[in-house]
């Protein structure tokens, strides 16, 4: 069996695949997915801050209404006419006025409290809304970058895939259908020598079996790695 069209079209291939890589371990590619994660997670980290703030507020507004009606059953205490009240009445008035004014007093310390809570919930939206933008222009700037990596390598990448279909047309189909089916598997090199009695790609040996078997046929495929392995 001839081979010699396959390992030409492989040889080729080979820079194909090179530049398959370089744009798979392209930098900006990768810095522009970790970007992009960025501001996806600044987008949540955002959403929850609101809602937190929002929790706040309301929390805040629940504390105001209890002031009020705490503030008002103080005045009512203090236009009662002390005068016309007894010495019991008067015991009692003096407890219920000091547990208003405690309740007042933790009412206050609470309020105080969330204030300072809605501020750090504020300052930590900032720093959020600031990560979001940065990622952001980091983003777009590698993304264009990897545009142009792709770009400056098109035409060469055109010029190997022509030639290669060009070539492809010498060779038997069977060959070339398993020699493209082992190609998207990201085997490559897909025909390999055998190399001692092993295989050429992952250097397993092979049974005496497969090695007559090799002989009768001209190619076979490794059991192991499922390369095309040809006797060199
Ligand atoms: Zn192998």
């Amino acid at each position: 069996m001839d081979l010699s069209n396959i390992l030409e079209y492989q040889k080729l291939d080979s820079q194909l695949v090179k530049i398959e890589r370089q744009i798979k371990d392209n930098t900006n590619k990768k810095n522009a997915n970790k970007m992009h994660e960025n501001m996806r997670e600044a987008q949540s980290r955002s959403l929850k801050l609101e809602e937190k703030a929002g929790s706040i507020l309301s929390e805040i507004e629940k504390i105001k209404k209890q002031f009020k009606i705490q503030q008002e059953k103080m005045e009512e205490f203090a236009s009662k006419d002390l005068e016309k009240m007894t010495t019991e009445e008067l015991n009692k008035l003096s407890v219920l006025k000091d547990k208003l004014a405690q309740n007042l007093s933790i009412l206050e310390r609470n309020l105080s409290s969330l204030a300072e809570t809605v501020n750090a919930v504020l300052s930590d939206f900032n720093k959020t809304i600031k990560t979001f933008n940065n990622s952001k222009e980091q983003y777009n700037k590698s993304k264009t970058d990897y545009e142009n990596d792709i770009k400056s390598v098109e035409d060469s990448k055109k010029e190997i895939e022509d030639k290669l279909k060009n070539l492809s047309k010498g060779i038997d189909n069977k060959i070339m259908d398993a020699y493209q089916k082992r190609r998207k598997e990201n085997i490559f090199p897909v025909v390999v020598p055998l190399v001692n009695n092993s295989c050429g790609g992952c250097h397993i040996e092979l049974p005496y079996a497969n090695i007559s078997k090799l002989e009768d046929e001209g190619i076979l495929t490794c059991e192991h790695c499922h390369r095309l392995i040809y006797k060199g």
